[in-house]
């Protein structure tokens, strides 16, 4: 559940991927370019074991609790005969449960394997309380989409399928207008750069050009304190209608210079024109519907009988529907980050026609790898399976060709 919500933040990240077609070791040294493919090695060992670790927590809860004999329904009934409490329950204990189950190997990967290679300068107070945050945040939203599925069961019956999906697609327009001005400042501090600082001044004048006939206001650009914490240099197109902004780091803004700047915020300028938000909206409108009418196929074969009761569908299969989104999700993963990959790659050659400043594309990406000490090539189904971005060293030939 937690992914889903990142997905309708609609962020982007210019970041995250690695490097150069000029072979690598011409901007990385080759010390630069063996710690990054460590760590990445590192970081996929981690995000594989959270997902194992993950998968087996849902299989576990869906059989446990969902089974028809299950002494946890007894135990939910004597608690309260509501059934609106008992979700509320329920929900609660299937989130923190999954929060904790998986917060040794977010302290490994999140903290730990981040100041080991000097990427991160949190506190551990710091990163716990971030992690609070978001599990607060987390268990708000889950509650509120949880007690909204099976009201939805509950009332509309056979076709709560197409409802719940057609709520989804509303919420996540909602969500994609809200995420910058109510979420992100929970996260971050955010604030408009405006033109009374020399660089704020001579940034504006530059991204006027860029933005001129493409319908973004250079009002919207934004600057995000993010060296607090990380190292890593990061820019985003987020937010929808007049909460549509590019939201630059300042760890960006701190080591670039005016022309690589200039060339990442023109990738995020890309995302505006070619309309990726509302396009991924979209997407997760029709992966939701899937994902829901999955959920229904899965309910009709594990209960008994000819046709379910979805006016009494009991609280206890809330393990079996997560475990079902949950694997849905898993298994079109690759297929989103295709479609994510794409978008970048039209963000880039934007970015590059746009700028025309082929120099300062390739210093910028460059320049990224090293800064975040991105694998400029990683293996081709790594990338295929689990990257939103394509690899530096792609990004860095396309200019080149
Ligand atoms: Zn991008």
């Amino acid at each position: 559940m937690t992914e889903s919500h990142d997905d309708h933040l609609e962020q982007d990240e210019v970041s995250q991927a690695g490097e150069s077609g000029f072979s690598p070791s011409a901007e990385m040294t080759p010390g630069q370019l063996a710690e990054a493919k460590e760590l990445g090695r590192r970081e996929l060992r981690v995000s594989l074991l959270g997902r194992g670790v993950d998968l087996v927590y849902f299989v576990i809860a869906a059989v446990w609790i969902a089974a028809s004999n299950s002494p946890f329904a007894e135990w939910l009934t004597q608690i309260s005969t509501s059934q609106t409490i008992q979700l509320v329950l329920l929900a609660l204990m299937l989130l923190v449960g999954d929060f904790l189950v998986s917060l040794p190997l977010s302290f490994y990967g999140g903290h730990l394997l981040q100041h080991q290679y000097q990427l991160s300068a949190q506190s551990f107070g710091q990163w716990l309380w971030r992690k609070i945050k978001g599990l607060v945040l987390e268990l708000c939203f889950g509650l509120v989409l949880v007690l909204a599925l099976y009201w939805t069961i509950w009332t509309a019956h056979g076709w709560w399928w197409l409802v719940a999906a057609a709520g989804f697609f509303l919420l996540s327009i909602v969500l994609g207008q809200l995420a910058p001005v109510l979420i992100l400042p929970i996260f971050y501090k955010v604030e408009r750069m405006d033109g009374t600082d020399p660089q704020g001044k001579e940034l504006s004048q530059r991204f006027s050009e860029l933005t001129s006939g493409t319908g973004l206001s250079v009002e919207g650009i934004f600057k995000m304190q993010l060296s607090a914490e990380t190292s890593k240099a990061n820019a985003m197109l987020t937010g929808l209608g007049r909460t549509r902004r590019v939201i630059l780091g300042d760890t960006l803004l701190g080591q670039f210079s005016l022309d690589e700047i200039s060339v990442i915020f023109a990738h995020e300028v890309g995302h505006h024109v070619h309309r990726h938000i509302r396009k991924m909206i979209l997407f997760g409108g029709v992966y939701s519907l899937l994902a829901f009418f999955l959920c229904d196929a899965v309910l009709r074969a594990w209960l008994p009988g000819e046709s379910v009761n979805y006016a009494e569908l009991p609280v206890c299969l809330l393990p079996l529907l997560l475990l079902t989104i949950h694997l849905f999700s898993t298994l079109l993963e690759p297929l989103q980050n295709g479609l994510s990959r794409h978008f970048e790659r039209q963000a880039d050659r934007f970015a590059l026609e746009s700028t025309n400043d082929r120099e300062a594309y390739l210093s910028a990406f460059s320049k990224l790898a090293v800064q975040n000490k991105d694998d400029p090539d990683p293996h081709r189904l790594e990338v295929v399976l689990f990257h939103s971005h394509p690899p530096i060293a792609e990004r860095l030939a396309m200019a080149r060709s």
